[in-house]
């Protein structure tokens, strides 16, 4: 950052944003990251005196929706701000220099003596030497190879680069895979799946970058633990009428609109972890199955192959009605935790079967407790 920059403090100030509201917005930071409070001053401390973080986006195979997702923070957010404390060197779909004048930009980083962090959105092609994704006559598997493995740190954002999202789904055409399989053995990788990945995690990854100078704890999957450590259906604003055995049967029937469980509409939150429901979308406004429809799984591993189709709900256990999923996949992928989603959907289902109020029609079993008002 030029040393006349104006700094972080005179940024906000002038967008009219107090030391207040942004103190407020790092304590919000160190909770998404599940880390105590008394780590928020840290965070401010760091965003106010460390110089720009610069950055190398690299899009391949994919819709620009980790883009989308990137630019959508409303104007003027805290966010926004914290998100300029990168410099974002490279970033083929909005940088003003186009052709060889963007290529060089991306040289000169790479020449450069400066860490830089690499982001990558989109699946790389593997088939037939890679041509399906050139980018300035180079192939998107060298690209990402040559920058990857010079960056501090690779961020894969989105399903496409972490497993080959849609255009790595069956029959793949293109042999589209993620940057794990695409650049093996990056010693600092952090994949951070969704279709799209959500901009309030990846701006507390980068917080998290720039005030520890590391990234936070990982997964063995290499993702962020305070991001996808916790299975959606563990903190769903619904479980209680999961619990209860109150579900949605039908698109806008009774319990649709007083918003009961999703579950038996294919809702895919019993085997997806996520913090959706912690942080919302698009600025915490609402969620998926806060606006009425299931989890599609998009966080989860191959989703489009493996969590498709959308609607159709996971097997059940011929008797109960009720979703058995968790029985098949606890036993493998869930482990206790999904055990225990099959003794409360099962319980469930035989608690509100055999209540004295059950009428025959299971769909008719669910009663009766407003969800709590937003
Ligand atoms: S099945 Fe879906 S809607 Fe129902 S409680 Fe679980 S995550 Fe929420």
């Amino acid at each position: 950052m030029p040393t006349d920059a104006p700094s972080l403090e005179a940024r906000l100030a002038a967008r009219g944003i107090s030391r207040r509201q942004f103190l407020k917005f790092c304590g919000v930071l160190a909770a998404t990251l599940a880390l105590p409070e008394a780590y928020a001053p840290k965070i401010a401390h760091a965003l106010e005196t460390t110089p720009r973080l610069p950055v190398v986006w690299l899009e391949f195979q994919d819709c620009a929706g980790n883009t989308e997702s990137f630019l959508r923070a409303s104007t003027p957010t805290v966010a926004e701000i914290v998100l300029e404390q990168i410099s974002l060197d490279y970033h083929e779909t909005i940088m003003a220099p186009a052709g060889h004048a963007a290529e060089k930009s991306l040289e000169a980083v790479l020449a450069g003596s400066q860490p830089f962090l690499a982001i990558v959105e989109g699946s790389i092609p593997t088939k037939d030497g890679g041509i399906y994704c050139t980018i300035g006559g180079k192939t998107a598997q060298s690209i990402a190879e040559t920058v990857c493995r010079k960056a501090a740190a690779t961020i894969a954002v989105g399903a496409c680069a972490w497993d080959g999202g849609w255009p790595g789904a069956s029959p793949n055409p293109t042999g589209a895979v993620g940057v794990k399989s695409a650049v093996p053995g990056l010693k600092t990788l952090v994949n951070m799946p969704g279709c799209p990945m959500n901009v309030t995690n990846l701006t507390a990854v980068l917080a998290h970058f720039l005030a520890f100078k590391a990234m936070p704890a990982l997964d063995q999957e290499g993702r962020p633990l305070f991001a996808y450590g916790q299975l959606i259906h563990n903190n769903c604003e619904r479980r209680g009428h999961f619990d209860a055995g109150r579900f949605v049967e039908t698109w806008g029937d009774d319990g649709h609109r007083l918003g009961y469980c999703l579950y038996k509409m294919g809702c895919k939150g019993p085997q997806t972890y996520s913090n959706c429901p912690a942080i919302g979308w698009n600025d915490g406004t609402s969620w998926p199955i806060g606006a009425g429809h299931g989890c599609v799984g998009c966080m989860s591993s191959h989703f489009w192959d493996n969590t498709i189709p959308v609607y159709e709900r996971l097997p059940h256990i011929e008797g109960f009605g009720v979703e058995a999923t968790a029985d098949k996949v606890g036993l493998t992928a869930l482990g206790v935790v999904a055990a225990g989603v099959t003794v409360h959907a099962v319980a469930s289902a035989i608690r509100a079967k055999n209540s004295p109020e059950a009428p025959h029609d299971e769909r008719e079993v669910a009663v009766q407790t407003p969800p709590k008002k937003k």
